[in-house]
């Protein structure tokens, strides 16, 4: 199938490398050349914008930052809307809020345009093994047809409702990977200033209940003191204030996620934003003057 990819940073490179492996055609277009070079040299075609992309494939994928990036590329002038034909079929794998996913939808819809939110769970090293976690709002019908294509990039892709429920879904990974991650922080700066080896106690704790995906990827990165991103903390924030927002709408309070939402805009604030999210560990340095390192 002729696949348009918009959206080739960190996620999107490798994904569509992943649709080029499985005999995928893809034409490429990011307003940052060096991600269409990467992806170009494995085979896609070029675009010259996202109204090239647009008018040559009527299934599309986006992965982008936010939800005003993909309002734009979706909606704007010179965007989706304007130049996709009728049937076209958007499959929006980037983490924006519920309400943007539901509002782009219904502006594509007036064209014509089917949608789909598709958020994924996994981080670059699953993009890159195909081996996402896909959680997908849209129509059964628009699903079915998608998920083949989505088959190649993820290892499992789940329809969990109507469009905006995918990013629902995402934003309560979110939660749980950020929780996670500040927990095992705040493990780790203990263990070290109490004089115990934290290489150790990852060691001696990551068999038992304690243990998770999340300990698994970051413990090693937190004791290497290895902060390349990986997921930045800045998108990150962008995810916290989402839940914060989506939380407010729908009135339920959510104490961890503000706790750790500030503990990110601190690490921010002290130029950490480009920084994997695993630098919360950096937080606990700073608070609790450490620094956690294998002994
Ligand atoms: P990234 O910043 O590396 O890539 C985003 C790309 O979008 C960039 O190459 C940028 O140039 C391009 N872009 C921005 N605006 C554009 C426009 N108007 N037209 C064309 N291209 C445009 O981000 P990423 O890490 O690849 O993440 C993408 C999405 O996936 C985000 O929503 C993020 O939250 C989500 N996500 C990321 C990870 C991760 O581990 N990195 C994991 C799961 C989900």
């Amino acid at each position: 199938m002729k696949i348009g990819f918009i959206g080739l940073g960190i996620m999107g490179k490798p994904m569509s490398k992943n649709l080029l492996k499985a005999g995928h055609e893809v034409v490429c277009f990011d307003l940052n050349k060096s991600g269409m070079d990467e992806v170009a040299a494995a085979g896609a075609k070029r675009a010259a914008s996202v109204a090239d992309v647009a008018r040559e494939c009527s299934f599309l994928i986006t992965m982008l930052p936010n939800s005003p990036q993909v309002r734009q590329v979706a909606l704007d002038q010179g965007g989706i809307a304007d130049n996709a034909k009728p049937g076209t079929l958007l499959v929006d794998m980037s983490s924006i809020a519920p309400l943007a996913a539901r509002e782009i939808h219904d502006g594509l819809k007036a064209r014509g345009i089917r949608m789909l939110d598709a958020p994924v769970s996994g981080g670059e090293p699953k993009a890159i093994e195909g081996t996402l976690s896909v959680m997908i709002g849209g129509a059964q019908k628009d699903f079915d047809e998608a998920k083949p294509v989505l088959a190649t990039m993820a290892a499992s892709v789940v329809r969990v409702g109507e469009i905006g429920a995918g990013n629902t879904a995402k934003l309560a990974n979110q939660i749980v990977v950020a929780i996670n991650i500040a927990a095992l922080a705040e493990a780790m700066a203990l263990a070290t200033k109490a004089g115990v080896d934290p290489e150790l106690v990852f060691q001696a704790i990551r068999g038992g209940l304690a243990g998770s995906t999340v300990m698994e990827a970051k413990a090693p990165m937190m004791l290497d003191r290895n902060i390349k991103p990986g997921f930045k903390i800045d998108l990150h924030i962008k995810d916290m204030g989402n839940i914060l927002e989506t939380g407010h709408a729908v009135n339920v309070p959510l104490p961890l996620s503000a706790a750790v939402m500030e503990m990110m805009q601190a690490l921010k604030a002290d130029d950490l934003g480009g920084a994997d999210h695993s630098a919360l560990v950096r937080y606990y340095e700073k608070i609790a003057n450490l620094e956690v390192r294998r002994g």
